[in-house]
């Protein structure tokens, strides 16, 4: 899964880039998800689900034609994206904000780092320069990096690659260890795998699996939680 970010000041057209930037991911037949950091709480405190958070739940759940779980508290970006990943296989995942992320960057305003691949004027942006703007992404953005320094993509280092994915200069290199096969978190901290180990547990456990239930050919995904106790 991909990842994008957009940052900008205030009211300089983030939500309006996210949007469209969703439609025209979405049309060119890939499967995009959104994340929004936000400093201003997201349920609204007259509506049911709030009254529930008021009142202390810890994690409040609604349902019914769709479905949103809310935790009281911040959740680190890894943590998030590991869950989204665990869930669904997303091509691409729009952010808005996480300016201090090390994700590559579209920036509609002044605002601009290592990780800005490009500046936009938002109100400028006319059909043939949102095309030209989901190339670049496209070419240039890249996923969950957890300093495993694999050199499977022929870099030294994640930071390597990842300065040279923005920059433009390995338009057609990817990361070799994102998740494929197997998943693995400790203590809620993800646990980079490359592809030979991701193999080896995914291997490992659907063989187990398998030999419980006789039934289980058409295994799709197996999520294991254990937890200690003592
Ligand atoms: S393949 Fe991925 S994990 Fe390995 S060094 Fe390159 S960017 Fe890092």
């Amino acid at each position: 899964m991909k990842i994008i970010s957009v940052i900008g000041t205030k009211d300089t057209g983030k939500t309006t880039l996210v949007t469209r930037l969703v439609e025209k991911l979405s049309q060119k037949g890939y499967s995009v998800g959104t994340m929004k950091f936000s400093h201003v709480h997201f349920d609204l405190a007259d509506k049911d689900t709030g009254k529930h958070r008021q009142a202390g739940a810890k994690i409040v759940v609604g349902t019914g034609k769709e479905t949103f779980i809310l935790f009281d508290n911040p959740l680190d970006v890894e943590s998030i994206i590991t869950t989204i990943e665990s869930y669904d296989e997303l091509d691409f995942l729009v952010m808005e904000g996480f300016k201090s992320s090390k994700f590559a960057k579209i920036s509609v305003s002044s605002l601009k780092d290592d990780y800005t691949i490009q500046q936009v004027d938002v109100k400028s942006l006319n059909d043939e320069k949102m095309d030209e703007l989901v190339e670049i992404i496209e070419k240039r953005s890249y996923g969950l990096l957890q300093d495993l320094n694999c050199k499977k993509c022929g870099f030294e280092s994640c930071a390597d690659f990842s300065m040279d994915k923005v920059q433009g200069v390995a338009p057609e290199v990817h990361c070799k260890s994102q998740f494929k096969g197997a998943l693995l978190e400790v203590n809620g901290k993800r646990i980079p795998l490359n592809p030979f180990v991701q193999n080896i547990i995914a291997k490992t456990v659907t063989g187990m699996i398998n030999s419980l239930d006789k039934d289980s050919e058409d295994i799709d995904t197996i999520k294991i939680l254990v937890r200690d106790r003592d």
